[in-house]
C-alpha cells in the first residue's frame, strides 16, 4: 500500500471581494496558519494543502476543475472565514468530483469581550458565512460532511481525520482492480452481483481469470525462492514439529510466490479464488491468502469479489491505525452467558489482527478434496471492532455496519485450527443479529480493530450507498421502519 502522506486534502477558503484587500489579506494569513496546524497534526493521515482564498464564481470553477483534474487531491475542506454568496459556488461544486468537507469553525477560539468592533465583526463571519455555504450544498443535495468546532480542538481533528480516511478509501475505490480467480461458490446468493453497478458507483474493476492463469505463474517460480520464503515461516512463525511438513509448506510457499507475482505484475489489489475450482493449486490457499492480506491485499472467499474490495478500502482507510483488518465470517454462536459470535473462516483470517505470533499449522480441510493447507492460527485482541458487509439489493448498495466488542475467548481452543476472534456485538447478539439479517448483511464481513463507524459512515456518504448502522442506540422497531422507507 502507498502511503497515506502521497494524499493530498486542499483546504480551502471562500469569500468575496466587496471585502476590500486589507481584510482579504488577513483571510489568507489566517487559513493559511490553519492548514499549516492541521497538516502538522499526526492526526491527520494525508498531506493538507493550502490554497488561495476564492472570491468570484471563476475562481471557484477553476479551482473545483483543477481539484477534479489532479490525481493526488482526494478531496477538499471547505470553509468560509467570512460571507461568500453561495450561487458564485453552484457551478464549481456541480461540477467537482472529488469529495468535499465542510469545516463550520472560526479563526478565533473566544470572544474578544472587549475589544470587539467592527473590523472584528467584519472579518470573522463564518457563523453566517457558513449557513449560507450550507444553504446551497443542501439545496443542490451535495454529498458532503459537516463538522463543527474550533480547528485546533482534537475532537474537531479526529471528525476531519475520519473523513480524510474515508476521502482515501474512496480514492483507492476508484483506483483498485480486483482478481477473481474462478466464479463464484456454486449456489450462494450474496456473493453475486453486479460488477458493472459496481464499478459505475463505486469505481473498482472485477475482473475473472481461470485458476489455470495462477497454476502458470507458480510454474514460473524457482526452488530457490519456495526454499527462502520456507525459511521465512519458519522464522516468522511458531511451528510444532508434527506441522513441520516440508511437502506441505512447499506447495503453500510456491502458491504464495505465484499470487503474489499475478497480482503484482497485474495491479490488482484484492484477490478471491473458490475451493470449488483449485485445479493444479494442490491445497486451498491459505497461508498464502493470509500473508497477502497481511501486506494489504484485499480478500474474501468463495468468489465474493465485494467483500475482497471492502476488505482492501478499509484497509488503505485503516493505515497507520492500531488494530488490524480482516476478511472475516460469522461462524458459530455461544448463546450460554452473554451470548457471542465466534468469527473465522475455513483458513483466511488476516494475521494483522493476531494478538500474539501465530502458529504455523498443517490440518485436513473437510471440503475441497485437496491436500492438507498451512493455515495459521491465532486469535485476536480484545477492544472494540467493526464488522462491515457491503450487499446489493435491488435499489443499489448497502453498507451495513456493527460495533462489536472483541473478547478474550472463554476457554483455550486447543482443537480449533482455524485463526478466530470472539466478539459480543452491540446492543446485544439477540438485537444485532436479528437487525443484520433483517437488513441482509452477509456471512462475510471486512471486520477491523482500527476503524471505526464514523469512518465508514464517511465512506458510505462519498459512496453514496445507503447505510445501515447497528450499535449500542439500535431498536429492532426503528431499524425495520427504517428499511421499509
Ligand atoms: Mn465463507
Amino acid at each position: 500500500m502507498k502511503p497515506l502522506k502521497n494524499l493530498e486534502v486542499w483546504f480551502v477558503t471562500g469569500s468575496q471581494d466587496l471585502y476590500g484587500p486589507e481584510t482579504l489579506a488577513q483571510v489568507a494569513a489566517n487559513s493559511k496558519a490553519m492548514a499549516a496546524s492541521l497538516n502538522a497534526d499526526p492526526a491527520l493521515p494525508v498531506q493538507i494543502v493550502w490554497k488561495p482564498t476564492l472570491t468570484t464564481p471563476e475562481e471557484v470553477r477553476a479551482l473545483c476543475r483543477e481539484a477534479s483534474n489532479t490525481p493526488s487531491c482526494i478531496g477538499l475542506v471547505l470553509w468560509m472565514h467570512t460571507f461568500s454568496p453561495a450561487k458564485m459556488w453552484i457551478a464549481g461544486l456541480q461540477s467537482l468530483t472529488k469529495p468535499f468537507l465542510h469545516l463550520h469553525t472560526q479563526f478565533n477560539r473566544e470572544l474578544p469581550w472587549s475589544s470587539i468592533d467592527m473590523d472584528f465583526m467584519n472579518l470573522n463571519q463564518s457563523a453566517h458565512g457558513d449557513r449560507e455555504f450550507g444553504f446551497i450544498t443542501a439545496r443542490l443535495k451535495l454529498r458532503r460532511k459537516v463538522v463543527v468546532g474550533f480547528w485546533k480542538d482534537a475532537a474537531t481533528i479526529a471528525e476531519i481525520a475520519a473523513w480524510t480516511r474515508a476521502a482515501a478509501g474512496w480514492y483507492e475505490s476508484q483506483n483498485l482492480k480486483v482478481a477473481r480467480f474462478g466464479d463464484n461458490m456454486r449456489e450462494v446468493a450474496v456473493t453475486e452481483g453486479n460488477k458493472v453497478s459496481a464499478e459505475a458507483q463505486l469505481g473498482y474493476s472485477v475482473n475473472g481469470y481461470g485458476v489455470g492463469d495462477l497454476v502458470v505463474r507458480m510454474e514460473q517460480v524457482t526452488e530457490a525462492e519456495v526454499s527462502k520464503l520456507i525459511a521465512e515461516y519458519r522464522e516468522a512463525y511458531s511451528i510444532a514439529k508434527q506441522h513441520d511438513r516440508t511437502d506441505s509448506l512447499f506447495v503453500a510457499a510456491k502458491i504464495e510466490l505465484g499470487l503474489r507475482g499475478f497480482l503484482e505484475e497485474g495491479g490488482f489489489g484484492a484477490f478471491t479464488d473458490t475451493f470449488q475450482d483449485l485445479h493444479g493449486i494442490g491445497q486451498l490457499p491459505g497461508i498464502a491468502v493470509q500473508r497477502l492480506m497481511a501486506d494489504g491485499y484485499g480478500f474474501a472467499g468463495e468468489g465474493d469479489w465485494k467483500t475482497a474490495a471492502l476488505v482492501r478500502t478499509m484497509k488503505v482507510m485503516a493505515q497507520g491505525l492500531t488494530g488490524g483488518t480482516s476478511f472475516m465470517e460469522d461462524y458459530t454462536y455461544d448463546f450460554s452467558g452473554t451470548p457471542k459470535v465466534l468469527g473465522s473462516h475455513m483458513l483466511e483470517v488476516c494475521p494483522s489482527i493476531a494478538a500474539d505470533k501465530p502458529s504455523l499449522e498443517v490440518h485436513a480441510l473437510g471440503i475441497g478434496g485437496k491436500a492438507d493447507p498451512v493455515r495459521l492460527v491465532f486469535t485476536a485482541p480484545a477492544g472494540p471492532a467493526v464488522v462491515a458487509s457491503m450487499v446489493e439489493m435491488s435499489a443499489g448498495f448497502r453498507l451495513i455496519v456493527n460495533e462489536v466488542n472483541v473478547i478474550a475467548p472463554d476457554q483455550p481452543l486447543p482443537k480449533l485450527p482455524v485463526a478466530r476472534a470472539v466478539w459480543v456485538p452491540k446492543p446485544s447478539l439477540k438485537v444485532a443479529a436479528a437487525a443484520w439479517i433483517y437488513a441482509g448483511g452477509a456471512h462475510h464481513t471486512a471486520y477491523s480493530q482500527a476503524l471505526n463507524t464514523e469512518m465508514l459512515e464517511d465512506f458510505a456518504e462519498i459512496a453514496g450507498v445507503e447505510l445501515i448502522v447497528i450499535d449500542e442506540d439500535t431498536k429492532l422497531r426503528e431499524l425495520r421502519a427504517q428499511l421499509r422507507r
